[in-house]
């Protein structure tokens, strides 16, 4: 079937309207056309600077050509059998390789998904498995995917959560460190505490399951001190600690994993998103034994560890090394933060600047007050940016945070051109 080729964005909206639930919502009303590493171009001929990387999974930037051979070469062969039915090697090489990853010094094994919210919601069956215990500990602003169970563990009503009730029982919900908004790291270790005491008994949990850097919930940093204050807590009570990684993952912060900077090695890893680069593919990684709980034919699915996304995620590692991915992490973050902070110092809105590596944020408050979360400001100064050219996205409790996942393989050019159209477009949503 031949394509229209005189598409325009307002005449797909309108079909998009009328043939997609309202269920799937859209941060942007652009249709793409093509992308190309940090640049992508609509259905109009447009051209924009990608910030949202399709909510984290592109640090290696639109159709990086080694990913393209990879799974090119992978069409050429087989694309389909179900692991379970007819193994392949790319799906061990790539376990083997995650393996060698994850930090911990302990046998590991890895298991392949489809999509995050799968790789975690085999992360607590796994986790149950092992310890025979139900309970499952979660945080405040915590996102950990829309299925039942993930949906569950997520801690964010709207829109996530209206209406899909009941949710699974035996989720219990910790405080999320917050200096900014004054949660201690004390105060959350006792909110744990006191869920030991209010609602269930230390050894019938399973899991606690934290992001090291919260996603959808913020881009709050989860303090090394804290996480090693988790880590020692699960110890203390046979908990197991997982780490979801879904969204810091693949080197956005600077290492592979978000959880190697605090030395913390947790029992099981979730990640999905960059690690094929756009691929649908997830994982958990885990001790040997705790993965080895569930007995053959408990996990698996039919698309899980597909051969095309092994091969991509393969490309993926290969290209971190080769192109030295990890130091420019950390050395993007550095750039991006220094040029918020500059932005901040003349806007008052903007109430904080932080992140992790590349994984950097903005937060908009009324006048730079904490106290008053600015989310209608976030909102225009993401319309404001796409009609400048700029694809960027919020997150946040309070819809007021506007977060960064630019490739990492976009030029500093590149870079510089998408924080030049922040900068323009703060002034001009401030102007209104
Ligand atoms: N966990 C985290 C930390 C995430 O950021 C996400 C996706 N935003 C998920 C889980 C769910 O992943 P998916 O949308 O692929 O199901």
């Amino acid at each position: 079937m031949k394509r229209e080729t005189n598409l325009n964005n307002a005449a797909l909206m309108a079909r998009r309207h009328a043939a997609v639930p309202r269920g799937v919502g859209y941060s942007h009303e652009v249709f793409i056309a093509r992308g190309e590493n940090a640049e992508v171009w609509d259905v109009e001929g447009k051209r924009y600077v990608d910030f949202a990387g399709g909510i984290a999974v592109l640090n290696t930037g639109h159709r990086h050509p080694a990913i393209i051979a990879a799974v090119k070469a992978q069409l050429d062969l087989y694309t389909h059998t179900c692991f379970q039915v007819l193994a392949y090697e790319p799906y061990v090489e790539l376990a083997e390789r995650i393996n060698a990853k994850a930090p911990g010094d302990f046998a590991k094994k890895t298991l392949f998904l489809t999509t995050g919210s799968e790789a975690v919601e085999n992360a607590i069956k796994i986790a149950r498995a092992y310890t025979k215990r139900s309970a499952v500990i979660a945080f405040t602003s915590a996102y950990h995917g829309r299925t039942l169970l993930t949906l569950g563990l997520t801690g964010k009503i709207t829109p996530y959560k209206n209406g899909f009730g009941p949710f699974p029982e035996e989720i219990f919900r910790a405080k999320f460190p917050d200096a900014l908004h004054g949660v201690s790291i004390d105060d959350s270790i006792a909110s744990i505490e006191l869920i030991f005491k209010n609602d269930v008994e230390a050894s019938r949990v399973a899991a606690i399951i934290v992001e090291p850097v919260q996603g959808e919930g913020g881009f709050n940093v989860a303090p090394a001190e804290f996480l090693q204050r988790l880590r020692a807590l699960c110890d203390q009570h046979g908990i197991l600690l997982i780490a979801d990684e879904i969204q810091t993952g693949a080197g956005r912060t600077g290492t592979w994993f978000a959880v190697e900077q605090s030395g913390v090695a947790p029992d099981m890893i979730t990640m999905a998103k960059s690690m094929a680069g756009g691929f649908p593919i997830s994982a958990v990684v885990g001790r040997a034994e705790v993965m080895d709980a569930p007995a053959p034919g408990g996990l698996g699915g039919t698309y899980a560890g597909s051969p095309m996304s092994c091969a991509a995620a393969l490309a993926v590692l290969d290209i971190f090394e080769k192109e030295n991915l990890l130091a420019r992490s950390r050395q993007l973050g550095e750039r991006l933060i220094a040029s918020l902070k500059t932005m901040a110092a003349k806007n008052k809105c903007i109430a904080d600047v932080r992140g992790l590596g590349a994984m950097v944020a903005i937060e908009l408050c009324k006048g730079g007050d904490l106290h008053q979360p600015d989310a209608d400001m976030t909102k225009r100064l993401c319309a404001e940016a796409t009609k400048r050219g700029l694809i960027l996205l919020s997150c946040g409790t309070y819809g007021n945070v506007i977060r960064i996942l630019v490739p990492l393989t976009a030029s500093d050019a590149i870079v510089d051109e998408g924080l030049a159209i922040i900068d323009a477009a703060l002034t001009a949503v401030q102007a209104v």
